[in-house]
């Protein structure tokens, strides 16, 4: 048995209770009572730590070092003082609200923004926007509304308080997977959460990846339907590699990403020759995202059928991406190619009567380098046949401009 299997236990069962507190999310009582409970469980994950501390080598002088690093993070020293509120003043001061954003293109910000009383209907304020929008936003076909509930708490009135556990949750994991690197006695087969943190690529249990789901809405604003998207991520392990290596060939064994010390681009131009021999074989290529986090690379699918979704999705990532503090982020799929001077001034390369099919790969890291290769293919009766490829580092693609902001990065884009 772990000798911190107690302190594993605890996080667990916060993360549990994080987990309820998101399905009672529109009922305000059982959700208060849930959160406080959640809230009060997150806290105590450090203290049972301390109570082990015999198990880890040198504690002091480690577990000094990290609670260095917590003080000066707004969110945990948050959950310190909202936990006191709890258990000494009594609940906290929470407030839900209704945010509605709108978004006409890649690069608007939001032309409206309000908060507005939980129990407002998100189909009546779709109705009532669109009305007064002017038609050519109206009736965009990549046109959004996404309407957000929130419960806040008045003392971290800017983050949403599951959004804000969902912090904790990485810290306090990130915390106690250290500890077991400190073990005094080695264990001989790592216990569940060392295996997850040292051997996975899950940064997060997976019912918090999309932790804003459950509370956002997002509509059409064309038609009014709602929007639907996934992003569906794929866990990948050891066990997997022989198996690509017999569908897709040993030549994708033979080119690994991340093999020595490569830059961002040659990973980028590695994955892009791999979705290639995926393209060959399979005869299509999922749209999919690869982000690289500290420890390892998550990799997501997208799903999404016409221009609104992929804006939706693609926002949807970023968010994502955010909560599992990702570094980079590479959005490899098929798109519409099309020569830069047949395509109009708003209008999209699908459109375009000289379009072509191609293989793209967009990425872009946290520190702004940024790459974009493309190549454009035909089917043939022999199999599908790539140009040349064509790399760009200068024009950085709309498409990213979520990362951007979720990067806080100054860019120009084309
Ligand atoms: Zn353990």
């Amino acid at each position: 048995m772990c000798p911190l299997s107690q302190v594993e236990q605890r996080l667990e069962d916060a993360a549990q209770l994080w987990r309820k507190a998101s399905e009672q999310y529109f009922d305000p009582n059982e959700f208060r009572v849930t959160i406080q409970a959640c809230i009060q469980a997150f806290r105590t994950v450090t203290w049972i730590l301390q109570n082990n501390k015999d198990a880890i080598l040198e504690f002091n002088s480690w577990y000094g070092a990290w609670q260095q690093k917590m003080r000066i993070d707004e969110i945990l020293r948050w959950l310190v003082e909202a936990r006191n509120r709890i258990e000494k003043q009594g609940d906290l001061f929470t407030k839900s609200t209704l945010k509605v954003t709108l978004s006409g293109s890649w690069f608007d910000r939001p032309h409206y923004e309000a908060l507005l009383p939980p129990s407002t209907s998100v189909n009546k304020i779709c109705s009532l926007i669109r009305s007064q929008l002017p038609m050519e936003l109206a009736n965009a076909s990549e046109g959004l509304l996404c309407a957000e509930r929130r419960w806040c708490d008045s003392e971290l009135p800017h983050v949403e308080i599951l959004e804000a556990l969902c912090h904790c949750y990485s810290v306090l994991q990130e915390l106690v997977g250290d500890a077991h690197r400190r073990l005094k006695v080695n264990q001989d087969t790592p216990c569940e959460l060392s295996a997850r943190v040292t051997q996975s690529n899950l940064e997060l249990p997976k019912f918090m990846l999309n932790a804003d789901t459950t509370r956002t809405t997002w509509l059409k604003l064309r038609d009014g339907t709602r929007a639907s998207m996934a992003v569906v991520t794929q866990t990948v392990t050891k066990k997997d590699v022989p198996k690509v290596a017999q569908r897709y060939g040993a030549e994708i064994m033979d080119n690994n990403p991340f093999a020595g010390e490569r830059s961002f681009r040659d990973r980028c131009i590695a994955f892009f020759n791999h979705a290639k021999l995926l393209l060959r074989k399979d005869g299509y290529h999922v749209s999919c995202a690869l982000v690289e986090t500290g420890k390892n690379f998550m990799f997501f699918e997208l799903r999404m059928d016409d221009r609104a979704e992929k804006h939706m999705v693609i926002r949807q990532l970023a968010k994502t991406v955010g909560r599992i503090k990702g570094k980079s982020v590479i959005l490899i799929g098929e798109a519409w190619v099309a020569p830069t001077a047949s395509v109009m001034p708003g209008s999209y390369a699908a459109d375009c009567p000289t379009k072509a099919e191609g293989l793209i790969l967009n990425g872009l890291t946290k520190d702004g380098d940024y790459i974009s290769v493309h190549s454009i293919f035909r089917r043939t009766v022999e199999g599908i046949e790539f140009d040349e490829d064509i790399i760009d580092t200068g024009n950085l693609s709309p498409i990213l401009a979520p990362f951007l902001e979720l990067w806080r990065i100054r860019k120009k884009t084309t």
